[in-house]
């Protein structure tokens, strides 16, 4: 491998991946290393299950809300090559009374116990849609390299990325390695840690997929719970996914990211009550597998973009990054890459 680039993009996550596909789009020569899960034991990311929300309606917060409708008709466009990779489903949304929501979009009164229904949403499978974006990059001419970059130099305006790969060398440097990127003395930047709580149903006649937001008034401690209630799983068995927003997130120093994947989690000072209250909430779930997560959020909760020398520095997606990063993505390039 020729080992000069434009662009080398660290972290092939969503944003890594989506950025690698369009600016090789736009002609680039672009060259993405990212670690595997759990790579070393110590790049994990946030992506690693086959869910995540897309819903075009985010109360309170119109700047994901625009990214997000625009990115949903690009998804759904992928979705016809790959049906797996984006599903369509009602995202249902149970608010608390007394507050009131004026979007064209939401349907009052849906069948269900709900309120509202976001009827443009759906379930992003993040694995595949980052091997999409990837295989598109590569045949348009990106290089991948599956591993971790070690090292970064600085040297006659060119960038020189290190690791058992070699040396990898460009003029611009993307660093998207999501939670990974933040550092000890970034005070606008916080890595939460989440749990991930999943459920076998023992009933799964007259149900069908759809994804939810759940306020709770009924806990002191949990804000509200989303996830996406029966979906197949690749055994292709009937399973939940529920995570919960904590009225006090835990809020992970970089150093600790490692513990909190490799076991910590374990010790969520609320995860037994979140458990509890789900199992409460639906009589035929049997709690079957709990999963690590984290990721990283901002004090604006905007993303944190920062350019200096050609080093393209993004982070803090505040848990929205899924079903946002096509056109985040496609905003980035047109602003520094046009
Ligand atoms: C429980 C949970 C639920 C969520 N639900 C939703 C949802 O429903 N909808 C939604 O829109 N968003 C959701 N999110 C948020 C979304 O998943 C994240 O914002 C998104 O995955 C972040 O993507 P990223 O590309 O910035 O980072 P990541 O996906 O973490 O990717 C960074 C990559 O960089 C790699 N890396 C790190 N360091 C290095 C290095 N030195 N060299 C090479 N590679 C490196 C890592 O291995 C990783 O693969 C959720 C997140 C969590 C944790």
């Amino acid at each position: 491998m020729n080992n000069k680039f434009d662009i080398t993009i660290i972290g092939n996550g969503l944003l890594g991946s989506t950025l690698a596909f369009y600016l090789s789009k736009q002609g680039y020569k672009v060259c993405i290393i990212g670690a595997n899960y759990s790579h070393k034991n110590k790049y994990f990311s946030s992506h690693q299950d086959e869910t995540r929300i897309v819903r075009t309606f985010h109360h309170n917060n119109e700047y994901w809300q625009d990214l997000a409708k625009e990115s949903f008709d690009i998804l759904k466009n992928i979705s016809l090559e790959n049906p797996n990779l984006f599903k369509e489903v009602p995202v249902k949304y149970l608010f608390k009374d007394g507050i009131s929501y004026d979007n064209p979009y939401l349907i009052k009164n849906d069948s269900y116990r709900y309120n509202y229904m976001d009827t443009f949403g759906g379930i992003l499978n993040p694995i595949l849609y980052i091997n999409y974006m990837n295989d598109h990059a590569i045949n348009l001419g990106a290089s991948l390299v599956v591993d971790d970059v070690v090292s970064i130099n600085y040297k006659n305006e060119t960038y020189i990325s290190n690791g058992d790969f070699g040396e990898i060398k460009s003029e611009w440097l993307i660093d998207s390695r999501g939670i990974h990127g933040v550092t000890e003395n970034n005070n606008n930047e916080f890595i939460i840690g989440k749990v991930a709580m999943f459920f076998k149903l023992t009933d799964t006649k007259n149900h069908s997929s759809f994804a939810f937001i759940d306020e709770i008034t009924e806990s002191k401690l949990i804000n509200d719970f989303y996830g996406i209630c029966y979906y197949k799983n690749q055994f292709g068995k009937s399973i939940s996914k529920i995570s919960f927003t904590e009225t006090t997130p835990i809020v992970l120093e970089p150093n600790a990211v490692s513990n909190w994947f490799n076991g910590a989690f374990h010790e969520h000072p609320i995860l037994n009550d979140a458990v509890t209250l789900v199992l409460s909430k639906f009589p035929n779930f049997k709690l079957a597998d709990l999963k690590p997560c984290a990721f990283v959020k901002t004090t604006d909760g905007k993303p944190s973009v920062t350019v200096e020398n050609k080093l393209l520095r993004i982070n803090g997606c505040n848990g929205m990054l899924a079903k946002a990063v096509i056109a985040f993505s496609k905003n980035i390039i047109n602003r520094y890459f046009s």
